[in-house]
Protein backbone atom coordinates (compact mmCIF):
# COMPACT_ATOMS: atom_id res chain seq x y z
CA UNK A 1 0.00 0.00 0.00
CA UNK A 2 1.79 2.86 -1.02
CA UNK A 3 1.91 5.65 1.45
CA UNK A 4 -0.86 8.34 0.12
CA UNK A 5 -3.19 5.37 0.26
CA UNK A 6 -2.44 4.68 3.83
CA UNK A 7 -2.60 8.49 4.94
CA UNK A 8 -5.97 8.63 3.07
CA UNK A 9 -7.01 5.45 4.53
CA UNK A 10 -6.36 7.12 7.82
CA UNK A 11 -8.33 10.21 7.59
CA UNK A 12 -10.62 8.88 5.91
CA UNK A 13 -11.82 5.74 7.90
CA UNK A 14 -12.79 8.16 11.29
CA UNK A 15 -14.82 10.19 8.97
CA UNK A 16 -16.59 7.25 7.66
CA UNK A 17 -16.96 5.84 11.14
CA UNK A 18 -18.73 8.65 12.65
CA UNK A 19 -20.90 9.29 9.54
CA UNK A 20 -21.85 5.38 9.70
CA UNK A 21 -22.45 6.04 13.54
CA UNK A 22 -24.97 8.89 12.72
CA UNK A 23 -26.58 6.88 10.52
CA UNK A 24 -27.65 4.77 13.31
CA UNK A 25 -28.69 7.29 15.23
CA UNK A 26 -25.19 6.86 18.27
CA UNK A 27 -24.33 10.50 18.28
CA UNK A 28 -20.32 10.00 18.68
CA UNK A 29 -17.91 12.77 19.13
CA UNK A 30 -15.57 13.59 16.18
CA UNK A 31 -12.18 13.04 18.01
CA UNK A 32 -9.66 15.80 16.82
CA UNK A 33 -6.19 15.53 15.49
CA UNK A 34 -2.98 16.25 18.34
CA UNK A 35 -3.21 14.90 21.38
CA UNK A 36 -6.99 14.95 22.05
CA UNK A 37 -7.26 12.04 19.11
CA UNK A 38 -6.69 9.22 21.30
CA UNK A 39 -9.46 8.55 23.68
CA UNK A 40 -9.65 8.32 27.25
CA UNK A 41 -11.58 5.06 28.07
CA UNK A 42 -13.34 4.61 31.33
CA UNK A 43 -12.96 1.97 33.16
CA UNK A 44 -15.22 -1.27 33.61
CA UNK A 45 -16.92 -0.87 37.08
CA UNK A 46 -15.26 -3.98 38.26
CA UNK A 47 -11.62 -3.42 37.36
CA UNK A 48 -9.78 -3.83 41.09
CA UNK A 49 -9.03 -1.08 43.30
CA UNK A 50 -5.83 0.42 43.01
CA UNK A 51 -3.42 2.08 45.27
CA UNK A 52 -2.63 5.09 43.04
CA UNK A 53 1.00 6.77 43.71
CA UNK A 54 1.27 10.49 44.79
CA UNK A 55 1.79 12.44 41.71
CA UNK A 56 4.84 14.95 42.00
CA UNK A 57 5.48 18.38 40.58
CA UNK A 58 3.72 21.49 39.36
CA UNK A 59 0.16 21.37 41.22
CA UNK A 60 -1.45 21.77 37.50
CA UNK A 61 -3.25 19.20 35.65
CA UNK A 62 -2.40 20.47 32.57
CA UNK A 63 1.15 19.65 32.70
CA UNK A 64 2.27 16.91 31.48
CA UNK A 65 2.42 13.80 33.70
CA UNK A 66 4.60 10.90 32.80
CA UNK A 67 4.51 7.52 34.81
CA UNK A 68 7.90 5.77 35.98
CA UNK A 69 7.48 2.29 36.84
CA UNK A 70 10.34 0.24 37.98
CA UNK A 71 10.29 -3.44 36.89
CA UNK A 72 9.83 -6.28 39.51
CA UNK A 73 9.74 -5.09 43.39
CA UNK A 74 9.10 -6.99 46.43
CA UNK A 75 9.49 -10.63 46.28
CA UNK A 76 10.34 -10.91 42.53
CA UNK A 77 13.93 -9.66 41.84
CA UNK A 78 14.26 -9.74 38.22
CA UNK A 79 17.44 -10.81 36.67
CA UNK A 80 20.48 -11.48 39.04
CA UNK A 81 23.61 -10.91 38.22
CA UNK A 82 27.45 -10.21 39.86
CA UNK A 83 27.51 -13.68 41.28
CA UNK A 84 26.85 -14.91 44.70
CA UNK A 85 29.26 -12.77 46.48
CA UNK A 86 29.63 -9.02 47.19
CA UNK A 87 29.41 -7.94 43.43
CA UNK A 88 25.70 -9.51 43.42
CA UNK A 89 22.73 -7.04 42.04
CA UNK A 90 19.49 -7.67 41.33
CA UNK A 91 17.08 -6.18 39.20
CA UNK A 92 14.51 -4.71 41.07
CA UNK A 93 17.15 -2.71 42.89
CA UNK A 94 18.81 -0.79 40.13
CA UNK A 95 15.78 0.32 38.37
CA UNK A 96 14.18 1.11 41.26
CA UNK A 97 17.28 3.26 41.86
CA UNK A 98 17.01 4.57 38.40
CA UNK A 99 13.66 5.33 38.06
CA UNK A 100 13.95 7.25 41.46
CA UNK A 101 17.17 9.84 39.88
CA UNK A 102 15.07 10.15 36.85
CA UNK A 103 12.21 11.29 38.84
CA UNK A 104 14.61 13.86 40.89
CA UNK A 105 15.97 14.84 37.43
CA UNK A 106 12.25 15.56 36.16
CA UNK A 107 11.19 17.61 39.12
CA UNK A 108 14.44 19.54 39.49
CA UNK A 109 14.13 21.05 35.94
CA UNK A 110 10.57 21.84 36.63
CA UNK A 111 6.66 22.00 34.33
CA UNK A 112 6.97 18.17 34.53
CA UNK A 113 4.52 15.93 36.65
CA UNK A 114 5.86 12.44 37.88
CA UNK A 115 4.33 9.14 39.52
CA UNK A 116 6.06 6.23 40.04
CA UNK A 117 4.25 2.93 39.97
CA UNK A 118 6.51 1.81 43.53
CA UNK A 119 8.99 3.96 44.83
CA UNK A 120 10.31 1.15 47.42
CA UNK A 121 10.92 -2.85 47.44
CA UNK A 122 7.33 -3.76 46.73
CA UNK A 123 5.84 -5.72 44.38
CA UNK A 124 3.30 -4.64 41.98
CA UNK A 125 1.28 -6.74 39.27
CA UNK A 126 1.97 -6.20 35.48
CA UNK A 127 -1.88 -5.70 35.22
CA UNK A 128 -1.33 -2.76 37.76
CA UNK A 129 1.21 -1.16 36.17
CA UNK A 130 -0.27 0.35 32.96
CA UNK A 131 -3.62 0.31 34.69
CA UNK A 132 -2.25 2.93 37.52
CA UNK A 133 -1.11 4.76 34.64
CA UNK A 134 -4.24 4.90 32.74
CA UNK A 135 -6.07 6.02 36.24
CA UNK A 136 -3.52 8.88 36.68
CA UNK A 137 -4.69 9.99 32.87
CA UNK A 138 -0.60 9.90 32.13
CA UNK A 139 0.78 11.38 28.45
CA UNK A 140 3.27 8.68 28.83
CA UNK A 141 4.35 5.74 30.31
CA UNK A 142 8.10 4.86 30.88
CA UNK A 143 8.77 0.91 32.29
CA UNK A 144 12.61 0.39 33.33
CA UNK A 145 14.43 -2.69 33.17
CA UNK A 146 17.50 -4.57 33.36
CA UNK A 147 18.67 -7.60 31.14
CA UNK A 148 20.38 -10.83 31.97
CA UNK A 149 22.00 -12.86 29.02
CA UNK A 150 22.49 -15.73 31.83
CA UNK A 151 26.25 -17.05 31.51
CA UNK A 152 27.06 -14.83 28.53
CA UNK A 153 28.78 -12.11 30.06
CA UNK A 154 30.03 -10.25 27.12
CA UNK A 155 26.39 -9.15 25.77
CA UNK A 156 26.12 -5.50 26.90
CA UNK A 157 23.77 -2.08 26.26
CA UNK A 158 20.64 -0.65 26.62
CA UNK A 159 17.45 -1.73 24.03
CA UNK A 160 14.00 0.40 23.61
CA UNK A 161 11.03 -2.04 23.17
CA UNK A 162 7.54 -1.02 21.89
CA UNK A 163 5.00 -3.44 21.45
CA UNK A 164 4.29 -5.31 18.45
CA UNK A 165 1.71 -4.66 16.09
CA UNK A 166 -0.29 -7.86 16.38
CA UNK A 167 -0.12 -7.90 20.13
CA UNK A 168 -1.17 -4.11 20.13
CA UNK A 169 -4.06 -4.61 17.61
CA UNK A 170 -5.16 -7.95 19.55
CA UNK A 171 -4.95 -5.75 22.72
CA UNK A 172 -7.14 -3.55 21.14
CA UNK A 173 -9.95 -5.79 20.29
CA UNK A 174 -10.02 -7.27 23.51
CA UNK A 175 -10.04 -4.15 25.06
CA UNK A 176 -12.71 -3.01 23.24
CA UNK A 177 -14.60 -6.27 24.12
CA UNK A 178 -14.11 -5.06 28.17
CA UNK A 179 -14.92 -1.83 27.47
CA UNK A 180 -17.90 -2.88 25.77
CA UNK A 181 -19.34 -4.54 28.53
CA UNK A 182 -19.16 -1.81 30.63
CA UNK A 183 -21.21 0.01 28.21
CA UNK A 184 -19.19 2.78 28.15
CA UNK A 185 -16.53 4.38 26.13
CA UNK A 186 -15.18 7.65 26.22
CA UNK A 187 -17.69 8.59 28.71
CA UNK A 188 -20.64 7.96 26.11
CA UNK A 189 -23.01 5.04 26.69
CA UNK A 190 -23.21 2.77 23.39
CA UNK A 191 -25.66 -0.16 22.62
CA UNK A 192 -26.26 -2.38 20.62
CA UNK A 193 -25.58 -1.66 17.07
CA UNK A 194 -22.12 0.27 17.59
CA UNK A 195 -20.36 -2.62 19.02
CA UNK A 196 -18.19 -2.28 15.70
CA UNK A 197 -18.03 1.20 16.18
CA UNK A 198 -16.48 1.62 19.20
CA UNK A 199 -14.38 -1.61 18.40
CA UNK A 200 -12.92 0.61 15.75
CA UNK A 201 -12.48 3.77 18.19
CA UNK A 202 -10.47 1.52 19.90
CA UNK A 203 -8.62 0.13 17.35
CA UNK A 204 -7.72 3.86 16.35
CA UNK A 205 -7.10 5.24 19.25
CA UNK A 206 -4.62 2.49 19.71
CA UNK A 207 -2.73 3.01 16.80
CA UNK A 208 -2.12 6.65 17.93
CA UNK A 209 -1.18 5.67 20.92
CA UNK A 210 1.35 3.19 19.27
CA UNK A 211 2.93 6.28 16.57
CA UNK A 212 3.31 8.45 20.16
CA UNK A 213 5.72 5.07 21.90
CA UNK A 214 7.20 4.97 18.70
CA UNK A 215 8.13 8.25 18.41
CA UNK A 216 8.98 8.42 22.59
CA UNK A 217 11.68 5.21 21.65
CA UNK A 218 12.84 7.01 18.62
CA UNK A 219 13.60 10.09 21.08
CA UNK A 220 15.50 8.27 23.34
CA UNK A 221 17.41 6.67 20.57
CA UNK A 222 18.33 9.62 20.13
CA UNK A 223 19.13 11.28 22.99
CA UNK A 224 21.02 8.24 24.14
CA UNK A 225 23.63 8.24 21.15
CA UNK A 226 27.42 8.83 22.43
CA UNK A 227 25.86 9.14 26.16
CA UNK A 228 24.84 5.43 26.87
CA UNK A 229 26.11 2.26 25.26
CA UNK A 230 23.14 0.27 23.23
CA UNK A 231 22.75 -2.99 22.28
CA UNK A 232 23.28 -3.68 18.63
CA UNK A 233 19.65 -4.26 18.53
CA UNK A 234 18.61 -1.01 20.10
CA UNK A 235 15.01 -1.59 18.87
CA UNK A 236 12.57 -3.68 19.60
CA UNK A 237 8.97 -4.43 19.71
CA UNK A 238 7.47 -7.53 21.59
CA UNK A 239 4.15 -8.86 23.06
CA UNK A 240 5.00 -7.16 26.59
CA UNK A 241 1.36 -6.77 28.80
CA UNK A 242 3.16 -3.71 30.71
CA UNK A 243 2.68 -1.91 27.23
CA UNK A 244 -1.07 -2.69 26.42
CA UNK A 245 -2.62 0.18 27.90
CA UNK A 246 -4.54 2.02 24.69
CA UNK A 247 -4.58 4.94 25.73
CA UNK A 248 -1.50 5.96 26.68
CA UNK A 249 1.94 5.76 25.44
CA UNK A 250 4.11 3.09 27.06
CA UNK A 251 7.40 1.95 26.25
CA UNK A 252 9.91 -0.32 28.07
CA UNK A 253 13.92 0.49 28.42
CA UNK A 254 16.09 -1.87 29.34
CA UNK A 255 19.30 -0.06 30.74
CA UNK A 256 21.96 -2.57 30.33
CA UNK A 257 22.69 -5.93 31.54
CA UNK A 258 23.17 -7.38 35.21
CA UNK A 259 25.27 -10.07 33.50
CA UNK A 260 27.88 -7.53 32.14
CA UNK A 261 30.37 -5.75 34.90
CA UNK A 262 30.77 -2.81 32.55
CA UNK A 263 26.79 -2.00 32.26
CA UNK A 264 26.43 -3.02 36.10
CA UNK A 265 29.01 -0.96 37.25
CA UNK A 266 27.14 1.89 35.39
CA UNK A 267 24.02 0.66 37.15
CA UNK A 268 24.71 0.57 40.42
CA UNK A 269 27.05 4.00 40.59
CA UNK A 270 25.13 7.47 41.28
CA UNK A 271 27.09 8.80 38.06
CA UNK A 272 26.55 5.80 36.21
CA UNK A 273 22.53 6.94 36.75
CA UNK A 274 23.03 10.57 36.45
CA UNK A 275 23.83 10.05 32.89
CA UNK A 276 21.31 7.67 32.28
CA UNK A 277 18.55 9.72 34.18
CA UNK A 278 20.24 12.98 32.18
CA UNK A 279 19.12 11.21 28.90
CA UNK A 280 15.85 9.90 30.13
CA UNK A 281 14.77 13.24 30.85
CA UNK A 282 15.96 15.09 27.88
CA UNK A 283 13.61 12.35 25.53
CA UNK A 284 10.62 12.85 27.72
CA UNK A 285 11.24 16.73 27.96
CA UNK A 286 11.70 16.87 23.79
CA UNK A 287 8.84 14.55 23.33
CA UNK A 288 6.28 16.56 25.74
CA UNK A 289 7.68 20.01 24.36
CA UNK A 290 6.43 18.69 20.44
CA UNK A 291 3.06 17.41 21.64
CA UNK A 292 3.08 21.02 23.35
CA UNK A 293 3.48 22.93 20.02
CA UNK A 294 0.57 20.74 18.34
ZN1 LIG B 1 12.85 -6.87 34.06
Amino acid sequence: MSMRTLIMLIVAVPALIVGGAMAFGVAIPVPEWGRDYVLRFLLAPDAEPLNLPVIEGPDDPDRPLIVIDAGHGGRDPGSIGGGDGSNRVLEKDIVLALSLALRDELLEGGGIRVALTRDDDTIVTLAQRPEIARQLEADLFLSIHADSAGGNSAVAGASIYTLSTEASSEAAARFAERENAADALNGITIEGQSAEVSAILVELSQQRTQDDATEFASLLEREGQGAIRFHPQTRRSAELAVLRAPDVPGVLFESGFVTNQGDRSRLTTEEGRAEYASVLARAIRVYFARRADQ
